[in-house]
């Protein structure tokens, strides 16, 4: 059997960062920048009022007080937006809002509070010393600086910042681009009506999730049945959109193992010219069978059905490198330890994922549902793993346990 560590150095050695690209930037939210990014233009890009006021020359109002206050005749209207370059004359005034223009002369501005708010001739009842009141271009961002990092994973304020200073594109690491499959004659697609023994399919929608929440994006999801040649045909109709392609079921040791018998040993691997599958057991539960190789050179992991498996399975092998793929320089789930509240069991000889409850404030971990890989109700109300070493099997009560925290 193959130790988690082995199966985890393997999986991650098939999965590569795309070349960089240029995406749109309502696309690249989380995406990691493949380049700095130098600001082609200063922000603000220039001098504009910092209030809704009255643009003067500072000069004019420095004596004006409510009891004397000074009267200018409103010479312009200027509201945000306003383009064309004005002049502001001495002995005048010009009406305007936040955001817009300054005009040439204008050495401050006073607030409307401050004023009577007239649009033929102003009262102004307070000075204002020169400054005051206008953002000066470039205070905030000087053209040719590095605003943003290669590196930088893109936020919502880095995107903003994007925008406001006109890219309409970043260059990044894109995103992996994943075919999900599901196989299982048994298996009905939500919504749909259920004949007596068969069940709802839940890995796709629960894997893509989980793929999105990565980072990655989903090229397909299709179900197939437990025959080799739809298999096929579903593979080869999506193989070429796909960075990676991670299917769920037919891997384990019974008769119709479709995965298997599509891609193992003795399957001509499939479609066209070919590729490398190996199916291997991993010292782990759940999570057992699994497999990885190549299709036509596009990576595959071969995920166990049980969904508890699958799942627990995409975080043990999958999530983390995908996420460097993409440029993450924190790839891994955060893992801390816990005490333990009860006492639990575990398999020798096998990293064993119990699905807890982690108490942070306290720094307890309790176990949520049984052990069995088919207890999905447990794993989507749990807040993290525990990670049971191979060579215990008592826990008791107390103990320091190793948690993945899931968020
Ligand atoms: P397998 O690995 O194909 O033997 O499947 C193991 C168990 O997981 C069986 O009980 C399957 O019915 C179940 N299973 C496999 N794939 C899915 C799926 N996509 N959604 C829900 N259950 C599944
Ligand atoms: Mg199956």
């Amino acid at each position: 059997m193959r130790t988690v560590e082995e199966h985890q150095r393997v999986v991650a050695g098939l999965i590569t960062a795309r070349a960089p690209a240029r995406v749109p930037i309502a696309e690249a939210l989380g995406l990691v920048l493949a380049e700095d990014v130098v600001a082609p233009l200063s922000l603000p890009g220039f001098d504009n009022s910092a209030m809704d006021g009255y643009a003067v020359v500072a000069d004019d109002v420095a004596s004006a007080t409510p009891e004397h206050p000074v009267r200018l005749p409103v010479a312009e209207d200027i509201p945000a937006g306003r383009t064309g370059v004005l002049t502001l004359k001495p002995g005048t005034a010009h009406r305007i809002m936040t955001g817009a223009m300054m005009p040439a002369g204008a050495t401050a501005v006073v607030p409307v509070e401050a004023t009577d708010a007239a649009t033929d001739t102003v009262e102004i009842r307070a000075g204002a010393e020169p400054g005051r009141h206008i953002r000066r271009a470039g205070e905030d961002v000087t053209a040719g600086t590095t605003v943003l990092s290669a590196r930088q994973a893109l936020t919502p304020a880095a995107l903003g910042l994007a925008a406001a200073l006109g890219l309409g594109e970043l260059t990044v690491i894109p995103r992996q681009r994943v075919l999900v499959m599901s196989t299982g004659t048994e298996l009905v697609a939500p919504g749909t009506p259920l004949a007596p023994g068969q069940i709802y399919e839940s890995n796709a929608v629960m894997l893509a999730a989980a793929l999105r929440d990565a980072g990655a994006e989903v090229v397909a999801s299709p179900m197939t049945g437990d025959d080799v040649d739809s298999f096929r045909a579903a593979l080869a109709r999506h193989i070429g959109q796909a960075d990676l392609i991670i299917t769920t079921g037919g891997v384990s040791a019974g008769a119709y193992e479709v995965v298997k018998d599509a891609l193992g040993a003795g399957s001509s691997a499939t479609p066209g010219s070919g590729g490398a599958v190996e199916f291997v057991k991993v010292a782990m539960q759940p999570g057992m069978p699994q497999g990885c190789g190549a299709v036509d050179g596009t990576p595959i992991v071969t995920l166990p059905g049980n969904p508890v498996s699958a799942l627990v399975s995409f975080e043990v092998f999958l999530r983390a490198p995908l996420r460097a793929a993409m440029g993450s320089r924190q790839p891994e789930r955060p893992r801390r330890t816990a005490v333990l509240t009860e006492d639990l069991k575990s398999p020798r000889g096998k990293r064993q994922f119990r699905r807890g409850v982690l108490d942070a404030e306290s720094g307890t971990v309790t176990s949520y549902g049984p052990p069995a890989s088919h207890h999905l109700r447990w794993l989507a109300s749990a807040n993290c793993l525990l990670e049971i070493a191979e060579d215990v099997d008592t826990l008791p009560a107390g103990s320091q346990v190793r948690v993945w925290d899931l968020g």
